[in-house]
């Protein structure tokens, strides 16, 4: 079993450095697909309400018999719910959903700009982070725009953004921006949501260590510092993902991989332009 490094959050908060996320992962088959990874040895599982699969996240946790303070959960506050009061109810029925007493990690999921909700809403992410509701507050898929606003009206820095990040989308300015302010990256779509997975600059350095294309870019996200979440409900890729604390990315390797970003590369909607409740 791999040994996953730490990101601090904050001084008492760390995330594991890799994760499962479950995007996109039907209820029914939740509860088996995050069984399987906390088997494997996953403790850090991302999901979000509008997944609709908190509950299954909920009920694997439970019958997992890994003690709590072992596992990191993250989840998401939707679009809809943004705003003070709606935020501390939707905070509530998650947690509901989730079984859970206390949150990890706490995101709010877009920006939604032209709502403007967002400041709003932070204050309730503080107020549950400061009752003891949830131990790290962060957003995902705020640009470094967004960031600023709320860091200007804020009295708890976001801890992390979640965005969408893989090798041809490097979010190279944001993640300065990042490391300049002491927030965490943590990237989704890590594997470009399997649009790379036979990309031939990755397939030769799959072939050179004897690895997948999919070992290579985590194995990338994890050499840049970024926290990575990759998704599969197929138990051999959940246990193939995990497997990449063995090799490493040369030099050569990173600066291949380099090549390939394209400031259009983009697969999700666009933060400053997604306004769907
Ligand atoms: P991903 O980049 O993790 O790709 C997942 C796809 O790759 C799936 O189709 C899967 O079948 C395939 N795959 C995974 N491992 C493989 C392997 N070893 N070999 C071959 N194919 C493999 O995409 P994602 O699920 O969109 O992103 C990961 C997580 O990020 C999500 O599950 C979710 O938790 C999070 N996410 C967050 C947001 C956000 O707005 N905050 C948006 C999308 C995803």
């Amino acid at each position: 079993m791999g040994h996953v490094p730490n990101i601090d959050l904050t001084t008492d908060v760390a995330i594991p450095q890799l994760g499962f996320g479950v995007f996109q992962v039907p209820p029914a088959e939740t509860k088996e697909a995050v069984a399987t990874a906390l088997r494997v040895g996953y403790r850090s599982i991302d999901t979000a309400a509008v997944y609709g699969n908190e509950r299954q996240v909920g009920e694997a946790i439970a019958e997992s018999g890994i003690a709590r303070d072992e596992l990191f959960i993250t989840t998401k506050l939707w679009n809809s719910e943004q705003g003070y009061d709606t935020t501390l109810a939707a905070f509530d029925a998650s947690m509901e959903k989730l079984g859970l007493e206390q949150l990890d990690l706490y995101l709010i999921h877009w920006p939604v700009p032209e709502r403007d909700h967002y400041l709003d809403t932070w204050r309730a992410f503080e107020k549950l982070h400061a009752d003891g509701r949830v131990r790290a507050i962060g957003v995902s898929n705020f640009t470094e725009e967004h960031l600023q606003r709320l860091m200007d009206s804020a009295d708890v820095k976001p801890a992390i953004n979640q965005v969408e990040l893989h090798p041809r989308f490097q979010q190279s300015k944001l993640r300065a921006f990042h490391a300049e302010h002491g927030i965490a990256t943590e990237a989704w779509g890590p594997l470009g949501q399997g649009t790379l997975l036979d990309h031939p600059v990755l397939s030769k350095i799959a072939e050179k260590h004897g690895r997948s294309t999919a070992q290579v870019m985590i194995r990338w996200h994890l050499q840049i510092g970024n926290v990575v979440i990759p998704k599969s409900v197929t138990p051999a890729r959940i246990e193939q993902n995990f497997a990449v604390f063995d090799f490493e990315l040369d030099g050569e390797d990173l600066d291949a991989i380099a090549s390939l970003d394209d400031e259009n590369g983009r697969i999700g909607p666009d933060p400053t332009t997604f306004n769907v409740v």
